[in-house]
């Protein structure tokens, strides 16, 4: 028999983010025993090693995580203006380890899928069933002169939540009134689409406060972005934008946007087709993006950087037995969001249980909201509930199931996306390490 009760069950389907149809569902089964090893303690991975233990606590799960706490990326631009502490988005394992999930702090370096091991810094664990949820890594080479060693001395991406975040907030606390902040914005795919423009009105609502002569420049290596309309907008009503005394300017690939080279010392980069220098005070790169490193080495990943999963799954399409779930996997058209991570957490729990059992895997569906807060009782947001196409090869939007906050939003509706955005920040945390 399973170990679940129906009254985690029904705790489970209300936490959960992830509407795994019932009928069918894997835990109503035998319990299937058997070895899974996730890589990754974040928004996929924490999540999928807690959902199989709790669909059947007869699997033994390892959770193979190389950092000691998780600092979550989610509301990390909040620190930024200082509307949040780091410290409040500081989360450890001692909650999964109360799930019965072995975790063990150590850095995963590769997959031996023929042995079904994975290898990490304190040695190597068999597996039935492996789980990578890595997130993602940089394209140093994006742009030219840009490297690790310099974004953590002195032009942070702050895309990992953690010591860079604290850094850049510091530097916009050194800064002086009048000082130019520039944010350069990568191509699609990366972690988080919104994420730029938030952190840019998160920018925003400090210098208001603090420092009202500064300005912030965001070279963007695109021509669009996500809820450009809203944030538009919120960034006109907040902070002038479309004026001259603009606090905030938005430069698209088509007009210098696109950053190709830093020069760390001066803190210069260099953009567009005309090769456009500009100095900033503070400069905050965010570099094109792949799968994490241990995807990379596993040969989990395509040509694109991303790795091929059958969506229903999230079982690798390249790699047998070895899962892909978050930032790392081509979910399109899911965003690379912690929700969507979330979402698929469970679609690949339950895909790993029933095929553990020796059931069919129920057809999914999954979900993902993006919050934005652009200023003080002011947030944005996007949602969309997902379902796997007819022949499997895209997770489709269902029409009409989610959408944008309307353009004629009044104040009152912003307010309460702030609030809603604080209360899933907390429901997810829950989620994620109680
Ligand atoms: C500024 C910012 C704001 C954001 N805001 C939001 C938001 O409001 N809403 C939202 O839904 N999403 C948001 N996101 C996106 C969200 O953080 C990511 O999409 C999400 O964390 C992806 O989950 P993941 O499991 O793929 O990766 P992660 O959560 O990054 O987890 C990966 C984990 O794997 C570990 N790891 C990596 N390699 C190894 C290895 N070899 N061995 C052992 N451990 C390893 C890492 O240490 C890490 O703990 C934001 C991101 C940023 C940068």
């Amino acid at each position: 028999m399973s170990q679940i009760t129906r009254r985690d069950f029904i705790k489970a389907s209300v936490a959960s983010a992830a509407a795994v149809s019932l009928a069918g569902a894997p835990h109503i089964a035998r319990a299937a025993g058997g070895k899974v090893v996730v890589v990754g303690g974040g928004a996929g991975g924490a999540i999928v090693a807690k959902y199989i233990r709790m669909m059947d606590s007869s699997i033994e799960v390892t959770l193979i995580e190389k950092n000691p706490e998780y600092y979550t990326c989610f509301l990390s631009n909040e620190v930024l203006s200082g509307e949040r502490t780091l410290d409040s988005l500081r989360f450890t394992y001692e909650g999964l380890k109360k799930h019965g999930i072995n975790v063990v702090q150590a850095e995963a370096t590769g997959i031996d899928a023929d042995k079904k091991v994975v290898k990490t810094s304190a040695g190597d664990f068999p597996y039935d069933r492996a789980v990578v949820s890595p997130g993602v890594s940089m394209k140093w080479d994006s742009i030219e002169g840009y490297s690790e060693e310099v974004a953590e001395k002195n032009i942070p991406h702050a895309w990992k939540a953690g010591p860079q975040t604290a850094l850049l907030r510091k530097q916009l606390e050194d800064m002086k009134d009048g000082g130019l902040v520039v944010i350069a914005a990568p191509a699609d795919p990366f972690r988080c689409p919104p994420g730029p423009y938030e952190r840019a009105s998160q920018i925003a609502l400090y210098l208001k406060h603090h420092k009202a002569k500064s300005k912030i420049l965001i070279l963007d290596a695109k021509e669009k972005f996500s809820k450009q309309g809203l944030f538009v907008q919120g960034w006109t009503n907040l902070y002038g934008y479309g004026t001259d005394n603009s606090m905030i300017e938005w430069h698209p690939a088509s007009a210098e946007g696109k950053v190709k080279a830093v020069r760390p010392d001066s803190m210069t980069v260099i953009s567009g087709e005309l090769d456009t220098e500009t100095k900033a005070d503070v400069l905050n790169l965010i570099p094109a993006q792949q799968a994490g490193t241990i995807a990379l080495v596993s040969n989990l990943a395509d040509e694109t950087g991303w790795c091929p999963v059958n969506k229903k799954t999230f079982e690798s399409t390249l790699v047998a037995g070895v899962h892909v779930i978050g930032d790392a996997s081509s979910a399109a058209k899911m965003p690379k969001s912690a929700y969507a991570a979330n979402s698929q957490g469970k679609v690949c729990a339950a895909a790993i249980v029933a095929a553990l059992q020796g059931k069919e895997m129920v057809t999914p569906a999954y979900v993902n909201t993006c919050y934005s807060i652009l200023g003080e009782d002011y947030g944005i947001s996007v949602a969309a509930v997902y379902r796997l196409s007819e022949d499997g090869s895209t997770i489709a939007e269902v029409e009409g199931s989610g959408g944008l906050t309307p353009m004629d939003a009044t104040a009152e509706m912003h307010k309460r996306e702030v609030q809603y955005a604080q209360s899933w920040f907390k429901n997810i945390a829950h989620d994620m390490f109680d």
